[in-house]
């Protein structure tokens, strides 16, 4: 028996934490899950968004699924209060992440037959640094007129999502790292990621290096995706291109993803609480089903996570219950019961 936490979330999050749940005890995983409330939930419980008890319970079990927060637009910053220090965030997930000590969010993205058109080759990873840039929350009122931000760029913060991109490409069979920056304009900031992306990947003679302004990344992965194999971005152009990507392979609700820290693992799909959909129980599952593959490979179970990954195959090929975003009239639940059908053939 496995043990992990859950943070289920706002909008669709606790009903596609439910089905994720679901489907990894489907495939054979027996977790003992933890409740660590966060947002509306953390607030209800411990009075925070972001409670200290709950970043504990995730510290000490190191690993967890966590479905999506609400931020509110503008005012989002939250509050992080332990020990007697007070911690200041733009937003909750950044809040978060940064408490957890996540580095990078890592993005695996792929397309599927039956719902990706002619995205259904695409595979690429997408590795974003969390920690800084324009995310960093260094903002400021000037005047009534002028606002600022600083876009914070570090060698120490750039070198370890290179690092890990290097890393896991050589463990995953994979070739090709393409630092995604802007430093045409951006000499000195994206300048820095670059040159520190380059000088990494020179440790790594099997991996072929390559850089792409970012710009033209976006006109590249629309047009040839097919030349792009991992992707090391800054955490502004992460967040952006990997939403893009998502709608390429047909839904934000595909793309599963992972909070990677030295300590913990925190398991989230790509996209956010959709409060345009929250109620009407139609939220898809998919992307955070797909991150409880690969929680279900951190813990070493590397089968059930291939028939977690086999059965989401056949309901896309078969096009069985689709939620709307993906053209078909399926709820969460029915999208789920075929997952979990599909899973007894697989
Ligand atoms: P969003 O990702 O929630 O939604 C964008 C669009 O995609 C919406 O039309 C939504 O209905 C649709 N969509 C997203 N996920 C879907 C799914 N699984 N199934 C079907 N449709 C899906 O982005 P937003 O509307 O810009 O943000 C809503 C809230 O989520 C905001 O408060 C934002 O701050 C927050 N957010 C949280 C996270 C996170 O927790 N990791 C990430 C992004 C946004």
């Amino acid at each position: 028996m496995h043990t992990a936490a859950v943070i289920r979330g706002d909008g669709i999050g606790p009903a596609i934490c439910e089905a994720t749940q679901r489907v990894i005890e489907k495939a054979g995983v027996r977790v003992h899950w933890e409740e660590a409330p966060m947002g509306l939930e953390g607030r209800r419980r411990f009075g925070a968004d972001v409670p200290v008890e709950s970043l504990d319970t995730v510290r000490r079990l190191g690993v967890a699924l966590k479905g999506p927060m609400l931020a509110e637009r503008c005012s989002g910053g939250i509050v992080v209060e332990s020990n007697g220090a007070v911690r200041r965030y733009p937003s909750i997930n950044n809040g978060i992440r940064r408490e957890l000590g996540s580095y990078v969010n890592l993005r695996p993205i792929k397309g599927w037959e039956g719902v990706s058109g002619r995205y259904r080759e695409l595979d690429i990873v997408m590795v974003r640094e969390v920690t800084e840039d324009t995310y960093a929350g260094i903002e400021r009122r000037v005047d009534d007129d002028t606002a600022e931000a600083v876009k914070l760029i570090t060698r120490g913060a750039s070198l370890r999502a290179a690092r890990f991109a290097c890393d896991y490409a050589v463990r995953h069979g994979r070739k090709r790292i393409t630092a995604v920056h802007k430093a045409n304009v951006l000499h000195l900031t994206d300048g820095l990621f670059l040159e520190c992306v380059r000088s990494l990947a020179a440790d790594y003679p099997e991996l072929v290096f390559d850089d792409r302004m970012v710009d033209a990344a976006c006109y590249l992965l629309v047009k040839s995706p097919a030349q792009f194999d991992v992707l090391v971005l800054p955490n502004q152009y992460g967040d952006i291109l990997s939403d893009m990507v998502a709608g390429l392979v047909g839904s934000l609700g595909l793309a599963p993803g992972a909070n990677i820290g030295r300590d913990t693992t925190v398991f989230e799909a790509a996209h956010g609480a959709a409060p345009d959909i929250a109620e009407e129980g139609i939220g898809n599952p998919i992307g955070l089903i797909l991150s409880g593959a690969m929680l279900a490979d951190h813990l070493g179970e590397a089968e059930a996570a291939e028939r977690i990954r086999s059965s989401v195959a056949t309901v896309l090929r078969e096009a069985r219950s689709l939620t709307p975003d993906l053209g078909g009239s399926g709820t969460t639940r029915t999208l789920t019961d075929a997952i979990c059908t599909a899973m007894e053939s697989c």
